[in-house]
Order: structure tokens, then C-alpha cells, then sequence
């Protein structure tokens, strides 16, 4: 089955309103978005703002952390009803930083992708495991557990749906990328995951992207795996030029 690829950029806390909206319309001027889907995820305040710019285009946006209430006495919280105020379609959880260094347990990521489903936004679950846990050999048992809680009590239209970010840690802001065929091996686990949990067309429609220190230079390689359908991509997302690059990248294969 021919699935989408979706690159996304992770601008992580980077780029004040004018910043994400400059880069906004230069990156409109032009892309070409044939057969991507191409997300921006700007910081809180630069949601709407950027939103308004690609207002009319295919570009996407997504916030980068969503809470699972709709309101009330949660503060410091963003809603998924304010996100999609906002202008969001997708929303990442679970990223390693959120993870790491604000403590999120697989639970929480659990109540914030159905929250996140239950207000029409697409989560982008990223999932990956330390350095420490590569070199123990417990890379898949580290995923296997952190996909199994993220998509309990899913259904299959609702994994389905889904969008996975396999981002091993040790590869974020590092420059140091996962080999093709590494990050291969994983995302290949995921769909293989979904497989045992649900109809087999489930785990051929969800799109498993790859995340870690991807750049130019190396997209093309990383993308044209079979089971690598797009990138969540930090650093090289900041410049125009470089994402742009990676989108092209993705349309070549
Ligand atoms: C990320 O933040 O999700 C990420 C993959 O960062 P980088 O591309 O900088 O490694």
C-alpha cells in the first residue's frame, strides 16, 4: 500500500511569532508539497500566528505537547479544544525530551493521544530508547512497551490513523543518525507491533516516521527504507533551506 510520507519540523523551543511566521511564507515560496504531507511544530504562542500563514495551503501544524482535559484547573495546560482553536491538525506526545526531562510516563502519553483523537488531531507518538538501553540489547522491548501503552484501548481505525515517530535518543540533537537499516529494523517492529494488535490493512495504512539527526545529507537514504515514511526532523528544521531539502528528499523516492 502506497502511505504518505509526512515530514515534519520539530522547532523544539525556537523562533519567536515573527521568526515561525517569516519562515512560514518563505517556505510556501515555494514548495512543492506533491504526494507530502509537510507539518510545522511551532512553540505555544506561534501556533495561530503560523497557522494564519499557511491558512489556504496544504502546510499542516501541530503543537508539540497537548493535555488530555478539555478545561479547567490545569495551569500551564493547553487543551486539545484550544489546539484545534488554534489552527493544529497534528499534535506530537511523547517526545524523548518530554519523556526525559518533564517526567511523562507512558500513561500520560496514553490519555493525551486519546484526547488528542477525541478532538480530531492527528498524534504523532514518538517512541525510541536511550543509548544505555541500545547498548543493553533492549532496544525493542523499550519500544514494544512504550507503543503497546500509547495505543491501549485504540481502535483499528484509530491506530490506524496514527502517525509513529520511531526517535532513538541517543540520535536527537546529537548528529549522530541511526544507520538506514537500523532505523529500518525498528519501524519495520512497529508496523510488525501493530500487525499482532490489529487487521493487517491497520499496520500497512499507519505511518511509522524516522527522527534523530536527519539532514540532507542523509534523508534520502533514511527515507527510501521501506518502512520509514517520513521524518520528524529538530535542528535541520530551523532553516528553510535544509527542510526544504529533506521535503525534496522525500518526493524523490
Ligand atoms: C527531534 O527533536 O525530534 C529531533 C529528531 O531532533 P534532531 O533532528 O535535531 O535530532
Amino acid at each position: 500500500m502506497e502511505r504518505t510520507p509526512i515530514i515534519a519540523a520539530n522547532w523544539k523551543m525556537h523562533k519567536t511569532i515573527p521568526e515561525a511566521v517569516s519562515f512560514t511564507r518563505e517556505i510556501l515560496n515555494p514548495l512543492d508539497f506533491s504526494g507530502t504531507d509537510v507539518v510545522l511544530c511551532p512553540p505555544f504562542p506561534a501556533l495561530w500566528p503560523v497557522a494564519q500563514a499557511a491558512s489556504g495551503t496544504p502546510l499542516q501544524v501541530a503543537a508539540q505537547d497537548v493535555y488530555w482535559a478539555d478545561q479547567g484547573a490545569f495551569t500551564g495546560e493547553v487543551s486539545p479544544v484550544m489546539l484545534r482553536d488554534a489552527g493544529c491538525t497534528y499534535v506530537v506526545i511523547g517526545h524523548s525530551e518530554r519523556r526525559h526531562l518533564f517526567g511523562e510516563t507512558d500513561e500520560n502519553v496514553n490519555r493525551k493521544v486519546k484526547a488528542a483523537l477525541r478532538h480530531g488531531l492527528t498524534p504523532i507518538v514518538c517512541v525510541g530508547e536511550t543509548l544505555a538501553e541500545r547498548d543493553a540489547g533492549e532496544t525493542f522491548k523499550v519500544v514494544e512497551k512504550q507503543l503497546a501503552a500509547a495505543l491501549l484501548g485504540l481502535d483499528g481505525e484509530e491506530a490506524a490513523g496514527l502517525v509513529v515517530a520511531y526517535e532513538p535518543v541517543w540520535a536527537i540533537g546529537t548528529g549522530r543518525n541511526a544507520a538506514p537499516e537500523d532505523a529500518q529494523a525498528v519501524n519495520h517492529f512497529v508496523r510488525e507491533f501493530v500487525r499482532s494488535r490489529y487487521r493487517p490493512e491497520v499496520a500497512e495504512q499507519v505511518r511509522i516516521q524516522y527522527g534523530g539527526s536527519v539532514t540532507p545529507e542523509n534523508a534520502e537514504l533514511l527515507l527510501a527504507q521501506p518502512d520509514i515514511d517520513g521524518a520528524l526532523v529538530g535542528g535541520a528544521s530551523l532553516k528553510v533551506e535544509s527542510f526544504r531539502a529533506i521535503v525534496y528528499a522525500a518526493q524523490r523516492l
